[in-house]
């Protein structure tokens, strides 16, 4: 695949795209971005390197670190993970409460935000420095021993959050949040804090494009099984109540954040990022949605 000619082709394209969306304003800091910042990055297994726009500027990634911490919750805990959290889709908003209550306090999946709350309290209960450890990984697999979290957007995050901390003092009154909330959510304020760029993201999450391996070192980061499960567990639950059309108009399994990112993984061959800060009613970035549809298509490279 001439993937160099595919982007001169995604710059035209992503100039027709109509302009919708709106930027995330319930974490005030996130409402500061400049909308139109466009970045899209591709890495394919063997380090070939794409990229158009802003792909190198650094954007909150937002819940698409939950996908990192469930990569090591389940390396910890194994398959009794699935005992405090599902594997479905929930067909609901990220933060919603309707089906956690009637479900008894176990979360849909590890993706929606009180999954990943449900994640968090593993890893407090089972890493010696949970906020550091977590870094940690995510500095291993990117390369940059200097990534950090951005305590400004925690910040502004916790001062908000009144929808998580509804959802936690839920599930830990279900029996299934066993730390205190307040430190709980301090660990899930700042994995969702982490800023990377487009370039950054396709380098971090390239493992699960190959089998578990980071490619930059050789280094296993998770089982061969495990990465399947999450390439799985992303095309089921990654994009919201959007699963469904992200898996029938993108077809790769991938997760969005509300800082109007998106990755995608082609296992065996790639992974693309994408950053338009603009989102749909859904949650998902619009203009990122799109360029990716005309990518899979383009390059007939969906996984179906
Ligand atoms: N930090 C955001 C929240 O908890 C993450 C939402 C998202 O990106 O889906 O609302």
């Amino acid at each position: 695949m001439n993937y160099q000619n595919l982007f001169s082709e995604i710059a035209v394209e992503a100039q027709k795209i109509e302009d919708s969306g709106a930027v995330a304003t319930y974490i005030p800091e996130l409402g500061n971005i400049d909308p139109n910042k466009f970045g899209i990055h591709l890495t394919t297994l063997d380090q070939r390197r794409y990229g158009l726009g802003d792909f190198d500027e650094k954007f909150s990634i937002q819940s698409i670190s939950k996908v990192l911490s469930l990569t090591l919750a389940f390396e910890l805990e194994g398959e009794k993970l699935w005992s405090r959290v599902g594997i479905e889709p929930s067909g609901t908003p990220f933060n919603s409460l309707v089906q956690l209550e009637y479900e008894n306090g176990i979360p849909r999946n590890p993706l929606i935000n009180a999954g990943a709350l449900v994640i968090c309290d593993i890893l407090v209960s089972r890493l010696e420095n949970p906020r550091k450890d977590l870094i940690e990984f995510v500095r291993q697999l990117s390369g940059d021993g200097n990534l950090d979290y951005c305590r400004r957007i925690a910040e502004s995050e916790k001062k908000t959050s009144y929808k998580n901390a509804a959802l936690i003092n839920l599930m830990k009154d279900f029996g299934n949040i066993n730390n205190d909330i307040e430190v709980v959510l301090d660990l899930y304020f700042h994995l969702c804090s982490i800023e990377l760029s487009c370039k950054d993201l396709t380098q971090v999450f390239l493992y699960l494009a190959a089998n578990g391996i980071n490619p930059l070192t050789g280094e296993k980061v998770t089982s061969i099984s495990n990465s399947k499960r999450i390439n799985a567990i992303m095309q089921l639950c990654g994009f919201y109540d959007e699963a469904g059309e992200f898996a029938y108009k993108v077809g790769l399994p991938g997760k969005s954040g509300v800082g109007g990112g998106i990755i995608a993984i082609h296992p065996g061959k790639y992974c693309v990022a994408v950053w338009s800060p603009k989102l749909n009613q859904k949650g998902n970035s619009h203009k990122g949605m799109k360029v990716l549809e005309f990518l899979t298509t383009r390059t007939q490279s969906s996984i179906f």
